[in-house]
Formats: C-alpha cells, structure tokens, sequence
C-alpha cells in the first residue's frame, strides 16, 4: 500500500548526486500506467545524503526498470488504462528529466490538484444528471399499486432530493472555477466542492438504483456503472475526512484573533 492520505510516508526514494538519481519503490493504484507513454513519477529525494523532499520526475514508458505487477480489480472502470501496482527498481535518470526544480514534488501536487479535483466534480456531475434523468423517466411510466411510482411521494421526494443535490453540486462547482478564474489557486474553495460534490453525489446515484428498483442493478442501464464510479470519488484526490480535516485546520487558523467562547461572552 502507498503513502495514500499521509504523503509524508512517501516510500519511493531518489537518491543521488543532484546530477543522476537512483529511484527504487512501488506504487499501487496509479491510474492508467497500463499503456501510458509517460509517468510523472513523485520520489523523496535525498541528494548527497540530504533529504530535500519530493521531486517530479518525467520518465518515459515503457522501461525496463519500471514494471506493471498487475492490474487491481477495483469498483470503478471507466479510466483508461484502470489502476496499476508499478514496481521501480533502480530506475536511474538524470537532472534533465526532472520536472521543475528539486524538493518541489509537493508544491507542484498541490497547484494540480485545484483544477484537477473539477474535471472530476464537472465529470461525475453529467454523468450523475444521466442517471437522474434515467430515474426520472423510469418513475413517470412504471406502474405500483394503480399509479406510476413517481406519484408515490416517497419517490417524487428523491428525485426532489436528487435535483438538490444535483444544483448545489454545480453551484460549488462554478464557484471554485470562478475562484481559479480569479487567479486563486483555490485551494480552499476546491475542497469544499469535492466534498460536496462527490458526497452529493453519491447520494444520487443511490437514490437512483432506488427508484429504479432491480433494474437499478443490472447493466441494462448505466446507472449502476454510475454508482460503481462515482463511489470511487469520495476517495481519490483526497478522501472526505482528509479535506474535511484541512478545511478545519483553515477555520481555526482564521478565527484564531477571535476573542475566545466564555460564558456570557458568545
Ligand atoms: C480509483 C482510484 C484511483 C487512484 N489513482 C491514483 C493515481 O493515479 N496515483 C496515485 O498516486 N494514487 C492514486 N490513487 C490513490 C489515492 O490517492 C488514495 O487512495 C487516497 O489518497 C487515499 O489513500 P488510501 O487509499 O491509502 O487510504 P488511507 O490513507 O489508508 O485512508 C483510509 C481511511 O482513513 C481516513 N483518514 C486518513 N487520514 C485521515 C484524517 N487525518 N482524519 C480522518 N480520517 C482520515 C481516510 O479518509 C480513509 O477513509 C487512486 C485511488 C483510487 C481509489
């Protein structure tokens, strides 16, 4: 298992003399390895025996000291390539081939990760419209007990939930591309709307399967990749509880001049 939530138990080292690196370690999960040209591949880098962080490294594939173990069947299917364990043992390259500069892995990750969490709130959110509007379909023609079920409230109330859902998903979204637009790097504002948006959902999707009953199920509609694909979200680009933790930690850290919470003084 990699470094996952906590990127300081990063095992993948480069090691060297700022000119040639040795790197040596084993990734899992990495997303389209199988067939990629090319990995950007984070090691922690030590040079001359200094730590001096993680670094980008541009490597092109395949390479012999870069092997695909295997392919790991997992929940979702729809990433080119799915999701690869890669072993790398004694890759050597050279300054040339880092990305930027030195020790600066991290900084790089997190100027990436603002736009890239989007593409997957913007992608998950038509494809969970989809499957809301195969639900709503399914709802105004399926018959149960001598009307269609979406005259049932319990129904008509999910699909009003999943229009909820569905419209503050793409406000929180729009907000954190406008933040970026504002030359933010939006660090702030993307985390709160890829917890809100893959949390939300989520939600739809389930209540989808729901109203479509067995079928919901079965491959004779996508909703049920859709469910599959958007459980996935809630746990790459940083899980919930992750974002939630460093949302908090911004809270405490801006509200730290504030007079403190005593009895009477609230
Ligand atoms: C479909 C998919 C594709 C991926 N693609 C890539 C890829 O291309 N490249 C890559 O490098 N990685 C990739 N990953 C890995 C991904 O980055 C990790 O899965 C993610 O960071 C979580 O790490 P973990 O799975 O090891 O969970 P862990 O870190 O073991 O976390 C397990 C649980 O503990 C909780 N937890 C962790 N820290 C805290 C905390 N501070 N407070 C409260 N709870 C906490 C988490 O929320 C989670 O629920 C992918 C993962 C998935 C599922």
């Amino acid at each position: 298992m990699g470094a996952g939530s906590d990127p300081s138990l990063m095992q993948t080292t480069a090691t060297g003399d700022g000119e040639t690196f040795t790197i040596s370690g084993r990734k899992w999960l990495i997303t389209g390895a199988d067939g990629a040209a090319f990995m950007i591949l984070m090691a922690r880098t030590t040079v001359n025996g200094v730590d001096v962080g993680a670094t980008m490294f541009m490597v092109d594939l395949p390479n012999p000291a870069i092997k695909l173990e295997r392919l790991i069947d997992s929940i979702d299917s729809s990433f080119t390539g799915g999701h690869a364990v890669v072993e790398i043992d004694k890759l050597v390259v050279r300054r040339s081939d880092v990305l930027g500069e030195i020790g600066k892995g991290f900084q790089y990750a997190q100027v990436r990760l603002a736009p890239a969490r989007l593409t997957h709130c913007m992608r998950w959110l038509g494809a969970a419209q989809r499957a809301h509007d195969i639900a709503v379909a399914h709802a105004r023609v399926r018959p149960a007990f001598g009307k269609p079920i979406g005259e049932h409230q319990a129904v008509g109330f999910a699909l009003a939930d999943n229009e909820m859902d569905l419209h503050i998903s793409r406000l929180v979204t729009l907000e954190a591309a406008w933040a970026l637009d504002q030359g933010s790097r939006g660090n702030e504002e993307s985390s709160r709307a890829k917890v809100i948006v893959s949390e939300a959902l989520y939600r739809v999707a389930d209540r989808c399967v729901q109203v479509l009953g067995g079928l919901g199920l079965t491959a004779d509609t996508p909703v049920a990749q859709i469910f599959r694909e958007i459980r996935a979200f809630r746990i790459y680009d940083g899980p919930s509880e992750t974002h939630r933790w460093s949302l908090a930690r911004r809270i405490i850290r801006r509200t730290k001049h504030k007079p403190e919470a005593r009895d009477g003084n609230q």
